[in-house]
């Protein structure tokens, strides 16, 4: 891969965007799944539609750029991904599992907000002013999506969490109490 110009920069940045947008479109909906908590079920719905607008945004600043909307795979956001389906997929605790899912969905936004930063300062430098508008509302849009996050996570997820882990200490009811729920979940 020879990147020469700024130009060059710009579009691959873009290309890894497009994809990795793609790739969090697929895992979404299996998070909203796995997610015990219904705000956080509601919040990762939320952020996939607004993650198809994404798409779609990209899609018009390629057309802007005069490049085809090519996808180029994002290495980081498949290994984020892959370390959220292993957590998916193990077998814990409920509520433990919600905030882990939160602190994963967090690495993803900032991932995203990283890449749309230097997207957008690269399509200022460039003059393409509007991509440098749409590339701005979608870094809004994660920004937004990465607070959300945060206060989820603060006003009840990592508190039910540590009451979990408390009430399971307590005794064996709690415990059953845990995988009840843990098997209802399949
Ligand atoms: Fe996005
Ligand atoms: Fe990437
Ligand atoms: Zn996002």
């Amino acid at each position: 891969m020879n990147l020469n110009t700024l130009k060059d920069l710009y579009v691959d940045v873009l290309k890894d965007l497009y994809d990795a947008e793609n790739q969090i479109l697929k895992a979404l909906p299996k998070m909203a799944k796995a997610a015990s908590s219904t705000e956080l079920q509601e919040g990762f719905q939320e952020h996939l539609q607004q993650s198809e607008g994404h798409v779609e945004r990209l899609d018009q600043v390629f057309e802007f750029a005069g490049e085809p909307a090519k996808r180029k795979k994002c290495r980081a956001m498949e290994g984020l991904l892959e370390e959220g389906k292993e957590l998916l997929e193990s077998d814990s605790d409920p509520e433990v599992l919600d905030a882990g899912m939160i602190a994963a969905a967090q690495k993803v936004e900032h991932y995203e907000i990283a890449g749309y930063g230097c997207a957008r300062a690269y399509a200022q430098l460039l003059g393409e002013n509007e991509a440098v508008e749409l590339l701005q509302q979608t870094l809004d849009e994660e920004r937004r999506a990465d607070e959300k996050l945060t206060e989820l996570a603060m006003s009840q997820i990592n508190l039910a969490a540590e009451e979990g882990k408390q009430a399971a200490s307590e005794g064996r009811a709690a415990r059953k109490r845990s995988t009840a729920k843990a098997q209802a979940r399949r």
